[in-house]
């Protein structure tokens, strides 16, 4: 399968500039064949990469700009043009294209065969030279941090919120054979084990032998939260663009992007310990896309449910993370050659797992107490009984399988 790894990479200061001049020539030509297509005209992959010509006649500068990358752009909007059309006949949400923002990297993607490696110096191409003209910049020669993978395909030029720059190597794994994580452990073929994925807990789950696993996921949020939010309440009262602003800024980059990290590395290591460390050979999880975490805005909202809300919804969408856990999860099992399982997990948290009877249970309440039978369990523990079962006798509608 494929696989990518991101390598940073140091520029000079010159090479640096080179890379901001392609990336804003690369957003400003993709913002306005959007802004054609929002203008109503229909699009044609075809058709639009042959008006690079006229584009070129009418910002000359796109010429040192190199052209597999310009070329890059046509097929990136090309991307996300069919996701739109797809979007649209499913019925779902359409998602229309948007306009690239400009304190945003563009990425710039490279095609392996025009690239040049040799001990951990990739050469990066420029526009022009040759029979194309002048050449405003040289290439850009970066050295790697690290060793890239074998075999790569294409490389993609990216930048960080700090600065940095990185490089990001597709490469196919099954073209490489001594890789530590695919060497893999015994499996139990048999074994299934059943996972709740939550907000309190990451994943909470249970194995065909009873067993059960507490995964905690990222405890420093709240901490960090604190953080950034003082930093940024004291660069509000700072003048826009005076230093202080500014350096207070570069603190809140900081910050933000070292809680990013450790939230990343607890995912990767919770979907390596699922995926690589267990024995089960299936793994079965609940279908995400069922679940209504987010809390909408009332008409009349009290301050107390105001303040609920967005807390709330600021761990939905900024700390929690559990989309790309199961993104993680996802190539994982495939790796290391497990099946993963994604189930209808409507009611699950509900529903006793041994009398079947439902009760609500709002997120507060840790603990499951069946009224009627009188079972007395961790919630999420419950609920991954209830998956496991349901796995087992397939009784919900199948949603997918992975
Ligand atoms: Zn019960």
């Amino acid at each position: 399968m494929l696989l990518s790894q991101k390598i940073k990479i140091e520029v000079s200061q010159q090479d640096a500039e080179a890379l901001e001049f392609m990336q804003a020539k690369c957003r400003g030509l993709y913002n306005w064949l959007v802004m054609k297509l929002r203008n109503g005209e229909r699009w044609n992959l075809e058709r639009t990469k042959k008006s690079l010509r006229e584009s070129k006649q009418y910002d000359p500068e796109l010429r040192f700009v190199y052209g597999k990358l310009l070329a890059e752009v046509y097929f990136r909007l090309d991307k996300a043009m069919q996701g739109f059309f797809r979007r649209v006949q499913a019925g779902e949400t359409p998602g229309f294209p948007r306009f690239k923002p400009r304190h945003q990297f563009f990425t710039l993607c490279y095609p392996a065969m025009y690239l040049q490696v040799q001990n951990q110096t990739i050469i990066l191409p420029t526009g022009g030279g040759g029979n194309w003209g002048p050449k405003r910049y040289k290439n850009i020669v970066a050295h790697l941090t690290e060793q890239p993978p074998q075999g790569f395909r294409e490389v993609a030029v990216s930048r960080d919120a700090r600065g940095h720059y990185y490089c990001s190597f597709v490469y196919d794994d099954s073209e490489e054979h001594h890789d530590h994580e695919s060497q893999a452990r015994p499996l139990r073929d048999e074994g299934i084990v059943a996972f709740d994925l939550g907000i309190k807990a990451l994943a909470e789950g249970v194995t065909d032998q009873g067993r059960f696993y507490y995964i905690g996921g990222f405890k420093g949020s709240r901490y960090y939260n604190k953080q950034l939010d003082k930093i940024r309440s004291k660069r509000d009262t700072c003048k826009k663009k005076s230093r202080r602003y500014i350096h207070l800024s570069n603190v809140y980059k900081r910050v933000a992007e070292k809680k990013r990290r450790k939230q990343q590395d607890c995912l990767h290591k919770a979907s390596h310990f699922i995926a690589g460390t267990l024995a089960e050979r299936a793994v079965v999880i609940g279908d995400l896309s069922q679940r209504q975490m987010v809390i909408k805005k009332k008409e009349d909202e009290t301050p107390k449910e105001r303040r609920k809300r967005h807390i709330r919804n600021r761990m939905v969408y900024n700390d929690w993370g559990l989309y790309s856990f199961v993104q993680m999860l996802t190539y994982k099992c495939l790796r290391f050659g497990k099946e993963l399982h994604i189930i209808d997990e409507r009611n699950t948290t509900k529903m006793c797992h041994v009398c079947k009877r439902k009760q609500d249970m709002p997120l507060w309440k840790r603990t499951y107490r069946c009224e009627s039978c009188g079972l007395v369990m961790d919630r999420d523990e419950n609920s991954a009984v209830n998956i496991y079962e349901r796995f087992l006798a397939r009784l919900g509608p199948h949603a997918s399988t992975v």
